[in-house]
């Protein structure tokens, strides 16, 4: 048995927690494209070499070399048992070339799991964050609000702010990017039977129970 995966979600959606639980539960690797790019510039491999020389000059690296990346990384011993994609693939070119390369390695994918939440609620996850002016503390609108109204806790004060990066406008354009690629790699990886939808709007750890229910089988 393997278990060869693809871990989807959108920003907020809590891939990066549910990535650690499957790391910790299973001992498969996790393949980050940040981390693997790092990696083989680091150390100079061929497709690390001519990534480099795309970021270098701030252009976006091919999919040839991107997908080179992951194969170098995919080609690994370290994968035998499985392995879990993260940030990969970002374009439907890529989930092509990814069949293909898991077809010449013999690890083929066995499961994509998409961490779905309603966009509306990741909106509220993602733009909770005020801070306070005098001091720099940092609340949230969810998770940690002041415990006297419109007082911080730490100083006293009652003026707070938003940066830009957290208010409403900012991360509803940030993730509509994010729907629009993500959207046809869902289809695509539906489309082939290979994908498990989870309910990420649930509590932590019920979101990494029903993702056990589902990895269970790979075991
Ligand atoms: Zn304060």
């Amino acid at each position: 048995m393997s278990m060869n995966l693809i871990l989807m979600g959108l920003p907020g959606a809590g891939k990066g927690t549910q990535a650690e639980s499957i790391i910790k539960n299973y001992g498969i690797p996790h393949i980050s494209t940040g981390d693997i790019f790092r990696a083989a510039i680091k150390n100079q491999t061929e497709m690390g070499l001519k990534a480099k020389q795309y970021i270098d000059k701030g252009n976006l690296v091919p999919d040839d070399v991107t997908c080179g990346i992951v194969k170098d990384r995919l080609s690994k011993d370290d994968t035998k048992e499985g392995y879990m994609l993260d940030g990969f693939p970002r374009t439907i070119d890529q989930a092509n070339a990814l069949q293909e390369i898991c077809k010449e390695l013999g690890r083929p994918l066995d499961a994509v799991i998409n961490i779905d939440v309603d966009p509306k609620v990741l909106v509220d996850r993602l733009s909770g964050r005020f801070i306070c002016k005098d001091c720099g503390a940092t609340y949230h609108k969810l998770y940690k609000m002041p415990k006297v109204e419109n007082t911080c806790d730490i100083c006293g004060g009652h003026e707070f702010y938003q940066r830009s990066d957290d208010k409403p406008e900012t991360v509803k354009n940030r993730l509509d990017v994010n729907i629009k690629m993500n959207t046809p790699l869902v289809d695509f990886y539906k489309e082939r039977n290979l994908l498990f939808t989870v309910d990420g709007s649930q509590d932590i750890d019920d979101v990494t129970k029903d993702i056990d229910k589902i990895l269970k089988d790979f075991k």
